[in-house]
């Protein structure tokens, strides 16, 4: 896995803490959108809301424009498990939807995703939804304790297999990855154990952790527009995500306000302000 990646781009403490002011424009943007995710909604207008946050704060998109992307975020309903695009699609009751966005602001970028169960919540997506969202925290932790970027893939796949009742499948076609002066950097990051323990983790480096867990199998296939990704069984999927640095006193979780503290206490990890 060493062999053929490109560098990896080790953040100084300065670089981290801009990372953080872009991290904080994009959860206060998802914040909004998730709030505006109702049935009856375009996911088109929640897209506009995401986006009115951004230019408020005077950042702008890393997913608008990428590889010719159209929209600020990416909306993924029920099968579709990630980079749907924003459109007329009204959200309809019961709907479970995964908001991914994303926030440059100074040169440097953030990236973390959502899932939302819109009306009436069936047990099961918000089973699938909570499994996955602790799957994403189990993996950020492992960044704090772990040595190697494998670790995050098997703290993730030792968790998701250790929830008691009906199996979920952890999605292997896509993965996590670097960020920093771009939004998707090396290294890969892997939601899955493998053979590879990739690379060291060590101070400077800033991973975007984004687990995706689906109901049923785990292949996907890509719709005709060369975005959606969708599950090819039609099972509900899901996705969450938030860019993590770490530093020479601890990590710290960039597009969560408290920095991943409330979620990661049981973890026993406490995250540590960058310097
Ligand atoms: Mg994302
Ligand atoms: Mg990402």
């Amino acid at each position: 896995m060493a062999f053929g990646q490109p560098r990896i781009e080790y953040k100084t403490n300065a670089q981290m803490r801009s990372m953080h002011e872009a991290g904080l424009v994009l959860s206060r943007a998802l914040d909004a959108a998730v709030a505006a995710a109702a049935p009856g909604r375009t996911t088109k207008d929640l897209d506009a809301v995401f986006a009115a946050v951004l230019k408020d704060a005077g950042a702008t998109s890393n997913f608008l424009g990428y590889h010719g992307f159209p929209a600020t975020i990416c909306t993924s309903v029920n099968e579709e498990v990630v980079h749907g695009i924003p459109g007329g699609r009204v959200l309809q009751d019961g709907d479970i939807l995964s908001i991914d966005g994303g926030a440059i602001l100074n040169g440097w970028h953030s990236d973390s995703a959502r899932t939302v169960i819109v009306g009436t919540v069936d047990p099961e997506d918000q089973r699938l939804s909570d499994v996955t969202e602790a799957a994403m925290w189990h993996g950020i932790a492992a960044l704090a304790t772990g040595k190697f970027i494998g670790d995050i893939g098997n703290a993730v796949d030792d968790y998701v297999t250790s929830v008691p009742g009906k199996a979920l499948g952890i999605l292997e076609d896509y993965v996590g990855h670097g960020i920093g002066s771009e939004m998707h950097m090396a290294p890969d990051v892997p939601n899955y154990r493998t053979n590879h323990r990739g690379p060291k983790i060590r101070p400077g480096l800033c991973l975007a952790i984004e687990p995706m867990l689906v109901r049923g199998g785990i292949e996907t296939a890509v719709l005709e527009d060369d975005w959606t990704v969708v599950t090819t069984d039609g099972k509900r999927s899901c996705q969450w995500e938030h860019s993590v640095a770490v530093h020479d006193k601890g990590i710290w979780v960039l597009s969560a306000p408290d920095g991943g503290a409330a979620k990661l206490a049981p973890l026993g990890v406490v995250p540590v302000p960058i310097p």
